[in-house]
């Protein structure tokens, strides 16, 4: 029998084993700064809604979309929280993990009284820096050396890149690529070491000396490489003048730029460092097809098929490469999309398509006979998309009217002008005992509402302060009804701009070691994207975010516990 002390003694030892069982050093723990994993990509489809994967889900094959179907963590219920649905503000959100109110994106452009009263600026156009690999045939002429440059600029926030680059001191490599200039740099951040993307004539992948002086070697090799006409031929197109028209709204741009993304990955050797690297790829193709065709059309059914297979072919690649078990992936997408009005209104939806600019004439009319009832003055200036609407604040403050009284008039008199449009031709004629569409206003808020409140203590006050900004400029945001749109002088097609819930729905999933893979059903955004793999990698989160972690996908205990 033993003595209670030898007992004592024998049961700590035990102890002590199992303690130091379960604290051995994990070998090579989950963390950017040592180089696990040892790349991230961040793919981002360009207007994709939330729905589109559960509808062709039984023809989707191989390690495309399945990756993350079958393989990750695949959240069905994803929804931006704000209401401008922009690609410029939606890729600005995914990269920072914050909306507008805190990145400053809220368009693709806009006034900004700061730097010009003449021209609207785009979110990522700086005459500061010039373009760098344009083409001397899509050079103006007479001005071949110096077409205006491009710039994450206006980011108010940080991007996971940037927090990743910071929490290395500059060892991890950052790059953005896209088709698009908006969404290869935004996502990105303002620390990336590139960001590229094409030249609508040709087609050739492009960058700004915000980055570099010159195109990296590789990428001028990809350039001079014959890939632009194989992507032509892919597409059935002999004009080689007009890529972005011709080419970019087919699924061989989509696998063109995915081409481009193994280059970028290869000549720079990303994810063969000892720290993690990170590449959003940004693909474009998607929203061209989309505003054109709609979501409902074969076209982007075809489309999406396509962008599997190539997913599919992207993905080996890495596995090939680097090795999947080294690569975290995330996927989303910068905004949803309506159905095209057309096909709402044959169902019998209040889909009405009202004339923007007749709005907008509408509204200076009704502005005018209140404060300059002698005189016709332009109170309204002429903005590209819905849903903001920037007033002209020299007209107004010349007749020493302050910006309350001025955003006021026009939140109050906006749904008198909208009443005031001719019926517009419907696109497509509401079944026989139903009434024509009706355009409605269903809410008008001003900048100093948005900004200041106060807003309706409700999901939608909370949409709207995400949403606001401040570029100088004095503006309303007009919500019109479900499915209503400015007229887009085509039958099949559509936009993305509202509040509404498809505009808002897109997909969120993962890939990798951490992950628990499952379909979760849980309301979530996209912002929790960057909150997620910023915890995962043991780095700050973004500047201004404000996504959640998304515990319910990752196994248990700490990463450095995962394969
Ligand atoms: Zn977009």
């Amino acid at each position: 029998m033993q003595s209670p002390a030898r007992f004592a003694s024998a049961l700590l030892s035990s102890l002590i084993a199992l303690l130091l069982l379960f604290s051995l050093p994990a070998a090579s723990p989950a963390q950017a700064y040592v180089g696990r994993p040892k790349l991230i990509v961040i793919v981002v489809i360009d207007q994709f809604r939330g729905d589109y994967v559960e509808r062709y889900r039984t023809e989707l094959k191989g390690r495309g979309f399945r990756l993350f179907t079958d393989q990750g963590a695949w959240f069905t219920d994803c929804y931006y929280d704000y209401a401008n649905t922009k690609t410029a503000p939606g890729h600005a959100t995914i990269g920072t993990g914050a909306y507008t109110d805190g990145h400053g994106i809220e368009a693709n452009e806009w006034w900004d009284a700061s730097r010009s009263n003449d021209h609207k600026v785009t979110a990522v156009e700086d005459e500061r820096y010039r373009l760098v690999g344009l083409p001397s045939t899509s050079s103006p002429a007479g001005a071949p050396a110096f077409v205006i440059g491009a710039s994450p600029r206006n980011l108010r926030a940080t991007t996971l890149g940037d927090e990743l680059r910071l929490a290395t001191q500059g060892r991890s490599r950052v790059y953005g690529v896209s088709l698009k200039d908006r969404a290869a740099i935004l996502p990105a951040g303002q620390a990336a070491n590139g960001a590229f993307w094409t030249d609508d004539a040709s087609g050739q992948f492009i960058t700004s000396t915000y980055y570099m002086n010159r195109l990296p070697q590789w990428a001028q090799a990809f350039n001079a490489g014959g890939r632009i006409a194989e992507a032509a031929r892919e597409a059935h197109v002999e004009d080689l003048s007009h890529f972005h028209d011709l080419v970019e709204p087919t699924p061989a741009a989509n696998r063109y730029e995915l081409d481009f993304a193994r280059a970028l990955i290869d000549g720079e050797q990303l994810g063969r460092g000892p720290v993690t690297d990170l590449v959003t790829v940004s693909l474009s193709a998607n929203d061209l097809i989309g505003h054109a065709k709609g979501p409902d059309s074969e076209e982007e059914h075809q489309m999406i098929l396509g962008l599997d297979r190539d997913l599919d072919g992207f993905f080996s690649w890495l596995d090939k490469t680097i090795g999947l078990q080294n690569v975290w992936i995330a996927l989303s997408a910068d905004h949803g999309v309506a159905a095209s009005p057309a096909q709402a209104a044959k169902l019998g939806i209040d889909a009405a398509t009202p004339d923007l600019p007749a709005l907008r004439a509408r509204l200076n009319l009704l502005l005018n006979a209140r404060f300059s009832p002698q005189e016709a003055k332009n109170y309204i200036l002429v903005s590209g998309d819905l849903p903001y609407l920037t007033l002209d604040r020299r007209v107004f403050e010349a007749d020493r009217i302050d910006e309350k009284t001025a955003e006021d008039a026009a939140a109050e008199l906006l749904p008198q002008a909208l009443a005031q449009l001719a019926p517009p031709a419907s696109p497509a004629l509401p079944s026989d005992h139903r009434l024509p569409p009706t355009p409605t206003a269903a809410g008008v808020y001003t900048r100093l509402e948005m900004t200041r409140g106060p807003l309706p203590p409700s999901e939608l006050g909370r949409l709207l302060a995400h949403s606001s900004f401040d570029h100088g400029n004095w503006y309303v945001m007009l919500m019109l009804g479900p499915y209503q749109m400015q007229d887009l002088h085509s039958l099949a097609g559509t936009t993305h701009f509202s509040p509404w819930s498809y505009d808002r729905h897109v997909p969120l999933a993962f890939y990798g070691a951490p992950f628990l893979p499952g379909e979760y059903h849980e309301r979530v955004a996209p912002v929790d994207l960057a909150a997620t793999l910023a915890s995962l990698a043991g780095i700050n989160q973004p500047s201004a975010a404000v996504g959640r972690v998304l515990t319910e996908a990752l196994k248990t205990g700490h990463p450095s516990a995962q394969p």
